[in-house]
């Protein structure tokens, strides 16, 4: 397996695969790997010749009151873990070379980064946006693969690829989950035991939801009230930054569940931030 650590020589691989005939398929993480990441790279892999998996905490999709500087990184453990899945080559950019001195240019998807997590954190999707951008240029995958467990953010990037003109074949692989049911996030590593019991209430609010549904309600309202109560159940002290009810492509509200709609949620469980989703039909 490669590691590639300047834009300079990833580009020279890049053009050199492309001449080749190979098919490259990205999968762009922030790195402190778990099997979420690992099945996007299993499912890279099946889609393509060689599969650059990408390790960069992006400084642009933080706020300055956020975890950049604490996010957990292993670099040495994600590089294994990408061995042992599939991956071909590990690109580790440098942040003072991703955003050299006078970097200004920035990607906006405008409609879709204002609802949800954008109402939360302004300005998060910019950041993650760019950066994309920025790993499809210097990659340039014939395929990517994303998680449905940042539901809104692969909406976001769908956009973005057509909107650009990407010629890349997108892919929004399923939230792989711990066997209680809770959603696999690097962020996890902050729940302390009695956080990590109770951080179950999401993945409960959202069968909840689902079930619901199955048993006829489709009232957006009636099922976020249950919703509230189940997560409060689970978890006392929890504070919910939202639960929503929206149009997968359009990520518009939809106070009924029809087919496509996805219930979406952002909670703080003793203090750490959790987002899951499911689709409800
Ligand atoms: P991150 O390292 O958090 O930026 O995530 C990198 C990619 O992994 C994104 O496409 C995420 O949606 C995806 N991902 C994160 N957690 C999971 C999970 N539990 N299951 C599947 N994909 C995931």
């Amino acid at each position: 397996m490669k590691i590639i650590r300047t834009i300079k020589e990833m580009q020279k691989e890049s053009r050199r695969l492309v001449a080749a005939g190979k098919r490259i398929g990205l999968v762009p993480t922030m790195g402190f790997l778990h099997d979420g990441h690992l099945s996007l790279i299993a499912r890279a892999r099946r889609e393509a010749d060689v599969v650059v998996t990408t390790i960069f905490v992006n400084p642009a999709q933080f706020a300055p009151h956020e975890d950049f500087a604490k996010y957990p990184r292993d670099e040495k453990g994600d590089i294994r873990k990408i061995a042992r899945a599939g991956g071909t080559i590990v690109f580790i950019p440098k942040a003072n070379a991703m955003y050299a001195d006078g970097f200004q240019t920035y990607v906006n998807v405008e409609e879709l980064s204002k609802p949800l997590e954008g109402t939360v954190r302004p300005g998060h999707f910019v950041g993650v946006a760019t950066v994309v951008a920025k790993l499809f240029n210097i990659t340039r995958p014939d395929v990517v693969v994303f998680g449905q467990k940042d539901f809104q953010q692969a909406t976001i990037l769908r956009r973005m690829t057509l909107d650009l003109d990407y010629p890349i074949k997108y892919i929004v692989a399923p939230t792989v989950r711990e066997r209680d049911g809770l959603a696999m996030s690097s962020r996890n590593k902050y729940l302390d035991s009695t956080a990590r019991r109770e951080a179950v209430a999401l993945i409960r609010a959202l069968r909840t939801a689902k079930a619901m549904v199955r048993s006829g309600t489709v009232n957006s309202r009636t099922i976020q009230k249950e919703m509230r109560a189940v997560i409060k159940g689970t978890c006392p002290t929890a504070n919910i930054d939202y639960i929503a009810f929206t149009d997968t492509a359009t990520l518009s509200a939809s106070p009924r569940v029809t087919k496509g709609v996805v219930c979406s949620l952002a909670v703080r469980v003793h203090g750490v931030r959790l987002i899951d989703n499911m689709k409800l039909l």
